[in-house]
This record gives C-alpha cells, sequence and structure tokens, in this order.
C-alpha cells in the first residue's frame, strides 16, 4: 500500500533520511489526519488556531487532540499544544521510557516490530554519526558516568575528589523530585532481558517527569531518596553502564550497541576515572573480563608461574565505567583518577560562536501556556 504524502512529509521535517522502515512506523502508528496535526505544531497552538489552519471544527479537532496527548504524540498546556522537536524526542514520548504502556493507546506489538527494524537497521547507523559529529564539534562525546557502587568500594577516592558533576548520588540526593521510568530501550526494541526495567533517569527531577507522571497508562513512578539509590545500584550490580540518564547493556541500548556491534570504542568518552588491578589480591577468575563491555581488560602470565594469569586493565581502553570493580569479589578492583578536572571542560569554540558543551538532548515542551 502507498504511503500518504504526510507521513513522508513528517518525516522530512524530523530530519530522517529517505526511510520506508520510518514510514511504516508513522503509518501504523497513527492516521494521516493525526499526522497532520503533528505538522502544524512543531509550533506551539491552541485548538481553535489550528482548528482555522486545518478547516476542522474545535469540537472534533479537540477529540483528535486528546487522543494524540493519551498517545504522548503531543504535549498538552493550559491551552496550547506542541508537536515534539526531535526523532529521539518522538521515539521517547510515544514508544520509549514515558509512552503508555497500558490501556487503549499502548504501543501494539506490531508498532514496536516496525521501530525495532528501523532501529538496528537504519537508526543505530545514524547514531554513530551523530557521536562522530558530536566529538567533531565538542572534542568529545558525553563521558560515562563513574559508578557509585565503585566509588563506594575505592577508599583512596576522596569525597571531595569527586567533582559535582561527576557525582551522580549527590544528584539523586539533591533532586527535588525522583521520577523513574522503565528503560526505554527495552520498552520499543529490546529482547525481553531479565534486566532490572525501572532504570531510566531521563525523567528524574525534570519537568518531563512531572508531566508524564500521572498520564495514563505511564509506568513512571515517583520514589523515595532511598528507592532511587537502590535502583541506580541494582543497575549497576545487574551490569548495566551508567550513561547519560540511562543505565544500558550492549544489547538494545541505543548508545551502547551501535559502538560495541561495530567496535568503535574511540567513540565512548572515557570519565575521569579508571580501574586498576592489586595484583596481590586478583585470583585470575576473568569475571571482570566478562563485564566490561570495551575490551579493556586483558590478562597476563603471573611472573614465575605462567600457568597462572592475572588481571590487567589496559589504561587507553578503560572508559571508567566501574562494573569490574562491583563484580570483583576478592575487591582486586579499585577506581584511580586518572585525569583532571580539566578534563570535563567543554572544548573552546574554534569559531567565536559561543560553545555547548555535550549534553542530552532537550526532550518536547513541558511548560506550555
Ligand atoms: S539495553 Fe540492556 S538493560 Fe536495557 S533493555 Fe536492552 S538488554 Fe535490557
Ligand atoms: S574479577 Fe577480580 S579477581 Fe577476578 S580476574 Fe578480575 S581482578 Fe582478578
Ligand atoms: S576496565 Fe572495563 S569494566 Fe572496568 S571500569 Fe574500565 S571500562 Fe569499565
Amino acid at each position: 500500500m502507498p504511503f500518504d504524502p504526510v507521513y513522508k512529509e513528517l518525516s522530512d521535517k524530523l530530519g530522517v533520511w529517505e526511510s520506508v522502515r520510518f514510514l511504516r512506523v508513522l503509518q501504523a502508528t497513527m492516521t494521516p489526519l493525526e499526522a497532520k496535526i503533528c505538522m502544524e505544531l512543531f509550533e506551539p497552538a491552541t485548538c481553535p488556531e489550528l482548528s482555522e489552519r486545518l478547516n476542522i471544527d474545535t469540537k472534533s479537532l479537540q477529540k483528535h487532540l486528546d487522543v494524540l496527548v493519551d498517545k504522548g504524540m503531543i504535549t498538552r498546556g493550559l491551552t496550547q499544544y506542541a508537536f515534539h522537536t526531535t526523532l529521539l524526542a518522538f521515539h521517547h514520548e510515544c514508544c520509549a521510557d514515558t509512552a503508555p504502556h497500558t490501556g487503549p493507546y499502548a504501543m501494539t506489538e506490531e508498532q514496536k516490530a516496525l521501530w525495532k527494524d528501523f532501529f538496528y537497521n537504519e537508526w543505530s547507523h545514524e547514531f554513530m554519526k551523530h557521536i562522530e559529529e558530536m566529538i567533531k564539534n565538542f572534542g568529545k562525546n558525553l563521558p560515562i558516568s563513574p559508578s557509585i557502587l565503585a566509588l563506594e568500594l575505592s577508599p583512596n577516592i576522596k569525597p571531595e575528589d569527586i567533582l559535582p558533576e561527576e557525582n551522580f548520588k549527590l544528584k539523586i540526593e539533591n533532586a527535588k523530585r525522583r521520577i523513574l521510568a522503565p528503560c526505554g530501550c527495552r520498552t520499543s526494541w529490546g529482547h525481553g532481558c531479565d534486566k532490572p526495567l525501572m532504570t531510566c533517569f531521563a525523567a528524574f527531577d525534570r519537568p518531563r517527569g512531572e508531566y508524564y507522571l500521572n498520564l495514563p497508562g505511564r509506568l513512571l513512578k515517583e520514589v523515595s531518596l532511598e528507592e532511587a539509590l537502590e535502583a541506580a545500584k541494582d543497575a549497576e550490580r545487574a551490569g548495566l553502564v551508567h550513561w547519560g540518564d540511562c543505565y544500558c547493556c550492549d544489547s538494545c541500548c541505543e548508545n551502547l550497541f551501535p559502538i560495541t556491534r561495530s567496535k568503535r570504542y574511540d567513540l565512548m568518552t572515557p570519565n575521569r576515572y579508571a580501574a586498576v588491578v592489586d595484583d596481590e589480591k586478583c585470583t585470575g577468575c576473568k569475571k571482570c573480563e566478562k563485564r566490561c563491555y570495551f575490551e579493556a581488560i586483558e590478562f597476563i602470565p603471573v611472573e614465575g608461574n605462567p600457568k597462572r594469569v592475572k588481571a590487567h586493565v589496559i589504561p587507553e581502553s578503560c572508559k571508567g565505567c566501574g562494573l569490574c570493580i562491583i563484580t570483583c569479589k576478592p575487591n582486586a578492583l579499585r577506581y584511580e583518577i586518572v585525569r583532571p578536572p580539566e578534563y570535563l571542560k567543554q572544548k573552546p569554540p574554534e569559531d567565536g560562536k559561543e560553545a555547548v558543551a555535550p549534553q542530552f538532548p532537550v526532550w518536547g515542551h513541558y511548560n506550555l501556556k
């Protein structure tokens, strides 16, 4: 069946390259009229304004707007409505962490399969280009976050050595509201893994979380300080890397999967920490090697006993995720600080423009009039 031209227009406006797979996603998730309404809402507008532009009476338009809000395809203010500004925001709001997961507008299995097809075959390749671009512009990608548990297991690191911007525990403690969401990768195109699900911090202490918390069918939940800390630590224990707002493994994570699939570890920026091995304590069990997504651990024969091996962390390959440290039963691994605080500063602008530090994208509009 040919695609209604409005899907192509919407796809173009979202900046998606020529992609039949994405047109299939749009066709399966919204009607042509809904797509037309979304097209008009790249700039916020009220129902009467839209009614005039689209030549639809306000009463029936209002019904469509209500459905689109419930589907997570547009956001609602006091009188205004708005569509999402990027493909990433569109995907997250209508299919992933803040999407409806129960009720009449929950994603169907068919819709999820289409997103999955689009992600693994096309979008994940585009992610690589985006990261390369980010590194070109800023000198680095967003660094991996140091692990809360690994820091606790490294008594040589004093609390005052940890910078506020890399101290996730502090961010959790200082949050005004603590709202957890389900892992967006798993809910969109995951393979049904057994890792903890409520590991997404993209709505945590943000207007985005407050907006979606009370919409029907969402899985978001507000938690206590202790619960939020435990969710982060549980994710670390399960072997999930903390990058940006997510705790992920490389099976279906938007960012980690394309990088490890292609072994482009250079695209994952390390933080200021690296794991080091205490030779005296290492038993050579190799558990740490299995945990490391970046092939940063090798084994070298023990002097005088070549049948035995000990772990060695390759300094230039270690990203500082800390997962190996948590895994090591004999506590033979710990963090060392290997880069100065200036390392986290952004690259100075070369073209005279004001530089913007690498960060996760701003999502949709949550403070509409
Ligand atoms: S990225 Fe990993 S943790 Fe997240 S859903 Fe996929 S398999 Fe599970
Ligand atoms: S997990 Fe610990 S004891 Fe086992 S090989 Fe790695 S560093 Fe050595
Ligand atoms: S060696 Fe691997 S698992 Fe350990 S901190 Fe470095 S990147 Fe993470």
